[in-house]
């Protein structure tokens, strides 16, 4: 099935060598029926945790009542999504698009056309700032604002109109600021650089220079958001309503790509017929199992499970005292451990984590992730924590044997 998969499949992934065949909630099984417990949840994709049974259900029903309609008529399950979508994000309204990429593209346009449509910015000169270290997503616009070598190089000319300046630094964003700065597009936590929190009060700050430059603060919580960081909105630990707001991942319940540009009225507004579309963007059957992911999160507790079981996960974490851990950080069950490369890579831990039944991925062959479902267990933790501990005791005793030879 490897062979297969590496023959047929382009090479843009590196997975880890097992073959998934089915899941349920924390756990997936490989082809030989091997229990693994999922530490990674798809990128924060599977926040529900898999093939939840509510999500199933209103996938299976309404699939068989109407699935693709396209936006050229009304449905009976987008409006009632949308709303509910607006209400807990309070924005004024939302625009539906498919995976994360296309939700940040969305955010780009309107942000550029607020830009010129509303603040008056002459044509074709409006900047968006963005941050190093930040990941939106694929497309050619989003890597070409990235600072990361490898998700630009062989895939240039790209659009201009980005600027790039520091995360963590609300001085820098002060600076960036000139009088054709449309937006200020932010991760609330870093998670592909590395799961990099900002300094305490940095959105705050960020949205106080938004506000007085007339800058739209746009927050790509696509990792971030619905529940990951022990509040259903990461920018709610700092009480920041941002201008714009992207959500995707576990907007979809783990079973369907779903995404949502949500913004004011005033931005959203920009957008008149024929000015933006997906073909499936907002189908009745992501709209359902759009609806029911939101719900969930509130009636099956997930956030506030993110918030204590990410507290004392990140608690233990911080316990363990080996030479190879350089730093445990993270909000909600949203945790990277920064392995010292001195030792070795943060994959090498992830191979020894998958033959004791863990799955995770490493992320900038440094920081190991800890992004389970959200429906974990404390003693799902523990017997986690265990086996963390038990992969570090023994990568500490060969560093020590290494040493004496
Ligand atoms: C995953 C991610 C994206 C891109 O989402 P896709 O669905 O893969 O296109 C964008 N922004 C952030 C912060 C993400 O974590």
């Amino acid at each position: 099935m490897i062979e297969t998969e590496l023959k047929f499949g382009a090479h843009n992934y590196k997975p880890l060598p097992v073959v998934l065949t089915r899941g349920q909630g924390v756990y997936v099984w490989d082809e030989n029926n091997t229990r693994y417990i999922d530490m990674m949840s798809a990128y924060s994709a599977v926040s529900h945790g898999h093939c939840h049974p509510r999500l199933v259900k209103t996938l299976e029903e309404q699939s068989k009542k109407l699935a693709v309609i396209s936006r050229a008529f009304y449905s009976d399950q987008l409006g009632a999504f949308l709303k509910k979508a607006c209400e807990l994000t309070k924005q004024d309204k939302a625009l539906p698009m498919n995976s994360g990429a296309e939700a940040v593209e969305t955010a780009l346009k309107a942000a550029r056309k607020w830009a010129y449509t509303i603040k008056k910015i002459p044509a074709d000169q409006a900047e968006i700032i963005v941050c190093i270290g930040n990941f939106h997503g694929r497309t050619i616009s989003i890597v070409g604002m990235s600072s990361e070598k490898q998700y630009r190089e062989g895939f240039g000319p790209f659009p201009p109109g980005f600027k790039l300046i520091p995360y963590g630094d609300s001085d820098a964003l002060e600076k960036a600021i000139t009088k054709n700065t449309a937006a200020f597009l932010v991760e609330p936590i870093q998670g592909e650089a590395g799961i990099i929190l900002p300094p305490k009060d940095y959105l705050k700050k960020c949205e106080t220079i938004c506000k007085k430059n007339n800058v739209l603060l746009i927050c790509d919580e696509i990792q971030t958001g619905l529940g990951r960081t022990g509040k259903f909105l990461a920018c709610e630990h700092e009480n920041v309503t941002p201008d714009g707001l992207i959500l995707g991942k576990a907007l979809g319940g783990g079973l369907l790509p779903v995404s949502l540009f949500l913004a004011r009225k005033e931005v959203m507004d920009v957008f008149t017929p024929g000015d933006h579309g997906s073909t499936f963007g907002g189908n009745p059957l992501a709209s359902a199992v759009g609806l029911a992911a939101l719900n969930i999160l509130f009636e099956e507790n997930l956030i506030s499970n993110s918030e204590k079981l990410g507290n004392y996960f990140l608690e233990k974490l911080k316990l363990f005292s080996f030479p190879q851990i350089k730093a445990v950080r993270g909000k909600g069950l949203f945790i990277g451990i920064e392995i010292d490369p001195k030792f070795y890579s943060a994959r090498e831990v992830c191979l020894r984590l998958l033959k004791l039944g863990v799955l995770t991925k490493e992320t900038h062959q440094t920081v190991v992730r800890l992004a389970p479902p959200l429906v974990i267990t404390k003693e799902q933790i523990d017997d986690v924590l265990e086996k963390l501990e038990q992969v570090f005791k023994e990568g500490h005793a060969s560093v020590l044997l290494a040493g004496i030879q």
